[in-house]
């Protein structure tokens, strides 16, 4: 059976990213159709919208994305399309397991834990306006609504992977209401698990620990913006953001992409680490049902780790996003 997926190369290093993957994934002799679309950057370029319609259309109709970073303005500009996807998507959940690999120069080993952030509200819900010049407001909205269905999402997961804690993430000793109704909500989720662990702690410490000993912990939930910065220092943890998967998921559509964004300072040279969305693209053979294909390949990266080359430059080697892909594809067997 061939599967049909929207395929976003994006912009920055995304189109050599994908182009890498997609090679991959054609080899583990799993069948696709590809529904490629243009968005990000060079898209709002030409017709001044980086988040065409097509997109959204096209991920609707296959119910899968395979997606490369875009490129988000600083400070001005339009809003952020890879937010305005998982909105528009109702793409809820983020999902971004970290784990440590083997012969990955990094500072712990045996990390094992899993980022679930929500992904469409908070601090993104992108409200922001001049109240009066020199003072401005941005407003962090949080709902019942979300704040369980994400919790929800945490637990199944939990639940289905055998994961035995979950640790909910906030700063509700500041933002009482706002963070003081994403924990109520994930409590009354947790009642429903009696078998799963359940914790709550404050995003500073939680920052101090994880540095500390990433061990103590199993699953995080947290909301937009602690979820967004966390990812990243969890990325850390285990070799950088050439290496975590990432999966945005919904009730009717998932999209799988890298953690990392569109790093404009090695863009166009052939040097950017592929290995976060093939291993992104791992968690969408596992979400279509191509589970040995899944397995496959992460079997074949983990000897090419093992191996101890190809590393691209991230990893303190010469070889560029194509060597990766190679190196991969030779060992599928
Ligand atoms: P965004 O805000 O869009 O998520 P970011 O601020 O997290 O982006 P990135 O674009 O991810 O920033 O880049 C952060 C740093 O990590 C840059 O120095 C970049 O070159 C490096 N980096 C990111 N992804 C990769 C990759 N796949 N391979 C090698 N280096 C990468």
């Amino acid at each position: 059976m061939s599967h049909k997926v929207t395929l976003v190369p994006g912009d920055g290093i995304g189109p050599e990213v994908v182009r890498a993957t997609v090679a991959v994934l054609e080899a583990t002799g799993a069948k696709f159709e590809w529904q490629e679309v243009e968005a990000g950057a060079d898209f709002m370029l030409k017709h001044g919208t980086p988040l065409p319609d097509h997109v959204l259309n096209s991920a609707r109709s296959t119910g899968v994305a395979l997606k490369g970073p875009m490129t988000t303005p600083i400070g001005g500009g339009y809003t952020s399309p890879n937010v305005a996807l998982r909105k528009g998507l109702e793409l809820y959940a983020c999902l971004r397991p970290v784990r440590s690999l083997p012969a990955v120069e990094s500072r712990y080993s045996d990390v094992d834990l899993v980022v679930i952030r929500e992904n469409t509200e908070g601090l993104y819900s992108g409200i922001e306006h001049l109240v009066h010049p020199g003072v401005v407001e941005s407003l962090k909205v949080v709902t019942d609504h979300a704040s369980l269905r994400v919790s929800r999402f945490a637990f199944e997961y939990a639940k289905a992977r055998g994961r035995r804690k979950i640790t909910a993430i906030h700063k509700a000793n500041i933002m009482k209401m706002s963070d003081g109704l994403f924990l109520e909500c994930s409590r009354q989720v947790a009642r429903d698990y009696p078998e799963i662990e359940y914790d709550e702690m404050i995003v500073d410490a939680t920052c101090m620990k994880l540095v500390m000993d990433p061990h103590q912990f199993d699953v995080l939930l947290m909301e937009n913006l602690y979820g967004d910065i966390l990812s990243d220092l969890c990325a850390g943890l285990v070799g950088g953001l050439g290496l975590v998967p990432g999966a945005n998921i919904g009730d009717d559509c998932a999209v799988f992409e890298a953690v990392h964004g569109s790093a404009p300072d090695i863009a166009g040279k052939g040097l950017a680490n592929p290995l976060a969305l093939i291993r992104s693209s791992c968690l969408m053979l596992d979400h279509i049902g191509e589970t040995e294909a899944s397995e496959k390949v992460d079997r074949a990266i983990i000897q090419m780790l093992r191996a101890g080359e190809p590393r691209t430059p991230d990893m303190g080697g010469t070889a560029r996003t194509m060597d990766i892909a190679d190196a991969i594809i030779q060992r599928l067997g």
